[in-house]
């Protein structure tokens, strides 16, 4: 069958596996290229605040996007925050089982309007509590990469 033939027959189709090689360069953007470098260099959570608005993002961004204003400038905030949410992940994303279970939890990051979707580590399900605090546990400075897998995850402050 041809790539603009018509499926009539569900139960008919054929597959063919193999592999497409695909390079391409992901590139932050201004206002995340900021950030992530800030977490790779000094190890410090950079949050930018629209003048419009006065939203606070974190991760900084260059533009707000609730006013659509460029945003100039960005703030050190500590990277602490409050567990707004959690959950217990089993499965890895192709859905084979985890080795150990994960923990993943939404936090509210202090001075930020912004919630943090990311790894609790350091305590046990049972021990976590909507409202806990948190801080967060970093890679050492010679393994961290300019990526969100910089931050191992938050631990309880
Ligand atoms: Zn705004």
């Amino acid at each position: 069958m041809g790539l603009t033939e018509r499926i009539n027959k569900t139960d008919k189709l054929s597959y063919y596996e193999g592999q497409i090689p695909i390079e391409y360069v992901y590139t932050y953007g201004l206002g995340l290229e900021k950030f992530f470098r800030a977490i790779k260099d000094q190890g410090k959570f950079l949050a930018s605040t629209c003048k419009e608005c006065g939203v606070t993002y974190l991760p900084a961004r260059s533009f707000c996007e609730r006013c659509l204003v460029k945003i100039e400038g960005t703030t050190a905030v500590p990277g602490t925050g409050t567990v707004y949410s959690y959950t217990t992940v089993h499965l890895n994303m192709d859905e084979s089982p985890k080795k150990e279970p994960a923990l993943v939890a939404l936090i509210d990051m202090d001075g930020t309007d912004c919630r943090f979707l990311h790894y609790l580590t350091g305590v046990k399900a049972d021990k976590v509590k909507v409202g806990m605090k948190v801080k967060p546990a970093l890679k050492a400075k010679k393994d961290r990469k300019g990526h969100i897998e910089d931050i191992v995850g938050f631990q309880p402050s």
